[in-house]
């Protein structure tokens, strides 16, 4: 496997402080990488890039912002020369059915999931060379409906349609663009469930492969997504949830009933 598959690549990340960003933004400058990390808490950001090495990049952008994520793409640029991998990753959840949620927070989840992936790839494009990748972070909550995840359900679900549209039109720019649906991944923003009694083992008991993924699991399929490994890979919204998905959600019989089979 070529191990630098990303040599002298100009990558922008965001929400790349924590989970799922920080974990991409790692494999990005590993091989070979020049990344712009962004995220709306400037700490994690910057800590990170003392790690990822001299030409590692952390700004403080809120990308629910369109003069933030305009000043991120224009200091990409300004720094590089142009973008070749544009990961819009930031993101936040919200809890509450339609009526539960107040317009406040629909509004709030719809600006920082949704219209962010607007702004970033509006300014961007511009600055990206045939042969550039975007991967947008949309989730398995955006190809079917939760429980109380209203505003999340639609933001997520936007985005992967968004994916597809984008796709559409800048193939004929020679810029591919995918969208990654995560399942139960351990981060920050999931940390609540931990905190529930039984949730875990309930959410868990019903993923296939019977457990969360780990951020770093996200990353490696980022990775291929934004590499050259996928240059015939566009509109593709790829589903990384240990089988979650592929599940009818009709009950395992043999927990009930000892039947014989066939
Ligand atoms: P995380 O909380 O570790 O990371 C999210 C990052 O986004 C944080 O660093 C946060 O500071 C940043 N962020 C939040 N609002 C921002 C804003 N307005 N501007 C800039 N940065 C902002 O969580 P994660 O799991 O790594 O989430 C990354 C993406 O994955 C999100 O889009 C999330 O919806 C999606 N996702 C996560 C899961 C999961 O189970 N963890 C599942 C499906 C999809």
């Amino acid at each position: 496997m070529n191990l630098k598959r990303f040599e002298n690549k100009v990558a922008v990340i965001t929400g790349a402080a924590s989970g799922i960003g920080a974990a991409t933004a790692r494999v990005f400058a590993r091989e070979g990488a020049h990344v712009v990390l962004a995220d709306i808490g400037d700490e994690g950001g910057r800590t990170l890039a003392q790690d990822l090495g001299p030409t590692a990049l952390a700004m403080r952008c809120d990308v629910s912002k369109q003069k933030d994520v305009e000043a991120l793409i224009q200091t990409a640029v300004d720094t590089h020369g142009r973008i070749d991998i544009l990961f819009n990753n930031a993101g936040i959840g919200s809890y509450g059915n339609t009526v539960e949620t107040t317009a406040e927070q629909w509004l709030n989840v719809i600006a920082v999931d949704l219209h962010s992936v607007f702004y970033a790839c509006h300014a961007a494009i511009p600055h990206m060379p045939r042969g550039s990748a975007i991967v947008n972070t949309a989730s398995i909550s955006g190809l079917g409906g939760d429980h109380r995840f209203a505003a999340y359900n639609a933001a997520k679900g936007a985005v992967v349609n968004y994916t597809r549209s984008m796709a559409v039109d800048h193939a004929r720019d020679g810029i591919r663009v995918n969208a990654l649906c995560p399942g139960l991944v351990d981060t920050p923003i999931t940390a609540g469930v931990h905190q529930i009694p039984g949730l875990k083992e309930e959410w868990t008991s019903r993923i296939p492969l019977q457990r969360a993924a780990q951020p770093e699991e996200m990353a490696e399929v980022v990775a291929f997504l934004a590499s050259d490994a996928a240059s015939y890979v566009t509109g593709s919204i790829i589903v990384a949830d240990g089988g979650a998905t592929a599940h009818t959600g009709q009950p395992d019989i043999a927990r009930f009933a000892d039947l014989p089979t066939g």
